[in-house]
């Protein structure tokens, strides 16, 4: 996936030397801190927190849950709403979504609950004897669900809970989507991934087939002939482009490519990594990629935005981070040219400086060059076309951009093609965050079940 960085010398220093630079982003708290902090919890009526939350876990209730002692309690609370509570405690940006809207914020110390925190406290302390969810009894109904990221995997958890048997259809040989091969290795490091897509499959009755792709070996046509119900949770398979010269020549590389490299390494000490990278656009992605290129040990890490920092989509928190990390930011700027060697390789980018015009960003005709050996993009993603290429999958209508079309899907989650249903990044509305693709999946679940029941019925 990133053979255009082989000539690249090896990451310094030795796998286990490397893999130090890689651990949680932040401590999990102690008992006591726990204890302590739970305490601040106003547990207000008509929680803020709770309404901020994608998933609408009931913040107050498991936060007095930690407080009691009642750890297990708590555990089930966040999961009955969010399967991936675990994951979502270490990557929701929590500063734009629950810890924003809590109400210490307000008052004389300034500073919210720590609820992300206190989140993954109940998940990784809590001891279940098995599965805290007991499946319903068997509907005799199968659902096909196609991508085993968050969203997929978070509707089969709900169908297998509503007594449904569920067949998840993968094209990779690893479930988990982002959460395996794009989070970033300092946000759920190790195999949390691996052993969170276990825990979630121990409710039984969800299969999952590895390298089954929409649009390749598997169509919409036999599935939806076959089973009961479709989700697609397909995600943002294909990456933009920058539409430049150069832009296929070695050390010009694709972040969320790289990442995923990074991700299923053996050996991090076999990594390519540039002494110079440049690392193209504003949003979380490309902070990831510039901290964890940095963290291999690049010595020089630009990040490029073409407008101002207030714009960048990456949180403030995740900015922090980056600077924290040694990332120069360099906004204003816009690609204009890959700027090759003699043996045609990435020795740089050229940018033209740019500014607001009448409110549209227009180029100032000055240009700044950036030297690097490699250059990664992070311009965005978008749908893997070939997914739904096949005649019945043309029923199924799309909106947005020409060239970034999403799935469009009605407040229940349902395509235009009766009994197929999409939620996560591939359809339109929506943050692209995983607490978002897990509350897109359960919801769409619950309305396949629904669906389902009113038609027998009927
Ligand atoms: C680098 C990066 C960092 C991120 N960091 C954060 C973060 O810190 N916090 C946060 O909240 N969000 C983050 N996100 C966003 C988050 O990961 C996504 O919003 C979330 O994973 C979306 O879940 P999903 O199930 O819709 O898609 P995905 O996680 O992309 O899963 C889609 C699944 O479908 C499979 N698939 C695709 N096409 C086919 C096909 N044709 N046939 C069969 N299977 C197919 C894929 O292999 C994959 O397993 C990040 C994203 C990226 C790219
Ligand atoms: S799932 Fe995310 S947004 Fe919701 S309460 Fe937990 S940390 Fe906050």
């Amino acid at each position: 996936m990133i053979e255009s960085l082989h000539h690249l010398p090896h990451a310094a220093g030795t796998h286990a030397a490397l893999s130090e630079r890689f651990t949680d982003l932040a401590p999990a708290l102690t008992a006591r801190q726990a204890a302590i902090e739970s305490a601040r919890c106003l547990y207000c009526y008509d929680a803020p927190c709770t309404r901020a939350c994608p998933t609408g876990i009931d913040v107050a209730s498991f936060i007095r849950n930690i407080h009691e002692g009642n750890v297990d309690g708590a555990a089930v609370n966040i999961l009955k709403q969010n399967i991936f509570g675990g994951s979502c405690s270490r990557v929701c940006p929590t500063e734009i979504l629950c810890e924003d809207a809590c109400v210490r914020n307000h008052d004389a110390e300034g500073q919210p609950v720590k609820i992300g925190l206190l989140q993954r406290h109940a998940i990784d302390n809590a001891h279940f004897a098995g599965h805290p969810f007991q499946r319903a009894p068997s509907t005799g109904k199968t659902i096909a669900v196609v991508g085993a990221g968050p969203a997929g995997l978070a509707c089969a958890h709900r169908l297998a809970m509503l007594g449904h048997d569920v067949v998840v259809f993968e094209a990779r040989d690893k479930a988990g989507g982002l959460n395996e091969y794009g989070i970033a290795k300092y946000k759920l490091p190790g195999d949390f991934a691996q052993r969170e897509v276990d825990f979630l499959l121990s409710i039984g009755g969800i299969e999952i087939q590895y390298g089954r792709v929409l649009g390749g070996n598997l169509h919409l046509q036999d599935l939806h002939t076959r089973y009961d119900a479709v989700f697609l949770g397909l995600g943002l398979g294909a990456s933009r482009r920058l539409g430049l010269t150069g832009e296929d020549a070695p050390g010009l590389a694709v972040a969320v490519d790289y990442i995923a490299t990074l991700r299923q390494a053996a050996d991090l000490a076999a990594l390519p990594v540039p002494r110079r990278a440049v690392v193209i656009g504003a949003g979380n992605t490309a902070v990831d990629m510039a901290v964890q290129i940095g963290r291999l040990g690049a010595e020089e890490v630009t990040l490029v935005y073409r407008r101002g920092v207030e714009a960048m989509s990456a949180t403030d928190h995740e900015i922090e981070i980056a600077r924290a990390n040694g990332v120069r930011i360099r906004t204003w700027a816009a690609p204009h040219e890959v700027l090759l060697d003699d043996a045609g390789r990435v020795r740089g980018m050229r940018f033209e400086e740019t500014r607001l015009l009448d409110g549209r960003l227009a180029g100032t005709g000055a240009f700044v060059d950036v030297a690097a050996d490699a250059v990664f993009k992070a311009i965005g993603q978008h749908m893997d076309a070939g997914a739904l290429s096949d005649p019945l999958a043309g029923e199924i209508e799309r909106e947005g951009k020409e060239g970034e079309l999403r799935i469009h899907v009605d407040a229940r989650f349902r395509t235009k093609l009766p009994g197929v249903y999409a939620g996560g990044d591939c359809v339109a509305p929506g943050q692209d965050l995983t607490v978002q693709a897990v509350q897109h999946g359960k919801l769409a679940a619950l309305a396949i079940h629904d669906d389902i029941l009113s038609k027998a019925e009927a």
